[in-house]
């Protein structure tokens, strides 16, 4: 892929735009860089509509431009949807995003079908052009910000993000590894109305310093009991290889967060109940709704 190039923000113009040019660019230059590679842009389609002429607001009017970090089982979609809905702004997951494209009919949903249909990975390129195409409707729509979920996931993607827009705060939601493993093995499945369930009941005790943890298991309803099924995908091994590639993946991101000053680690101490109002806490917020959440 083509080497990024940083383009300086221009203060009075958007940020949005100055991402629709980058990703133009971006689309261009791989196009000129890589004449004879494979490209999933040949012949390349618009990636989105450009309204350069759009009226804006200062990209930081903005609350809350916040980016969640995770490994796959910690629970970084619930903790992110419980900080919308008391922020009262959008839970933007690139994963939704892309399925929300998948569905339409969007400009990319054809070329984004015959991706998934390979098995092949979605480009970054495409990535950015659905996320600058929903933070752009969201501006418009007058959202006071948003909480990112699944995005940056590379050091390259963070690379683009920092050029086009602000982000304020980089939450790193971590859990120690053995309760992880513990509960990716829990993860059930009902086979009948496909809700998802976890039997892990965890129990570990404090170690080494290490304060020790509990967390209850999500128990099915007695209709669902007999029914659960374990994803092919949920053994041992192929979860913890799953730990592996993200935190290959995922220590660049957070050390370049790291180095600019806007990440912040959180340790969840346990499941829901003990970790929402510490992090809450941390965060300097009020849930008013406090008791209602821990209970939920
Ligand atoms: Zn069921």
């Amino acid at each position: 892929m083509a080497a990024l190039t940083r383009l300086s923000k221009p203060s009075s113009s958007s940020a949005f735009s100055s991402m629709a040019a980058y990703v133009s660019r971006s689309f261009a230059s791989a196009m000129a860089s890589e004449p004879t590679a494979p490209s999933p842009f040949s012949p390349p389609p618009p990636p989105f509509a450009l309204k350069p002429n759009l009226p804006r607001r200062d990209p930081n009017d903005r609350d809350v431009q916040w980016v969640f970090l995770g490994c796959p089982g910690v629970g970084k979609g619930t903790y992110a949807s419980r900080l919308c809905n008391l922020l009262g702004v959008p839970h933007i997951a690139t994963g939704d995003l892309v399925r929300e494209e998948l569905a339409s009919s969007g400009p990319l949903s054809r070329q984004l079908s015959e991706i998934v249909n390979q098995g092949k990975l979605v480009s970054d390129e495409i990535i950015i052009s659905l996320l600058s195409k929903r933070l752009e409707a969201g501006e418009a729509n007058g959202e006071s910000g948003f909480i990112l979920d699944g995005f940056p996931r590379t050091i390259k993607q963070a690379e683009i993000l920092v050029e086009v827009i602000d982000i304020d705060m980089v939450l790193n939601l971590k859990l120690r590894e053995d309760v992880l493993l513990e509960k990716c093995l829990g993860r059930r499945i009902c086979g009948q109305c496909g809700k998802n369930f976890n039997v892990a009941s965890i129990n570990v005790k404090g170690e080494d310093g290490r304060p020790g943890m509990s967390m209850a298991p999500l128990l099915p309803p007695p209709d669902c009991m007999s029914k659960l099924i374990t994803r092919s995908d949920d053994t041992e091994e192929v979860v913890k290889e799953r730990f592996r590639v993200y935190y290959e993946k995922s220590q660049p991101v957070e050390e370049f967060y790291r180095s600019r000053g806007k990440l912040l680690e959180f340790d969840l101490p346990g499941g829901i109940p003990e970790s929402w109002p510490k992090l809450l806490q941390v965060l300097n917020l009020d849930d008013h709704e406090d008791k209602r959440y821990a209970a939920a």
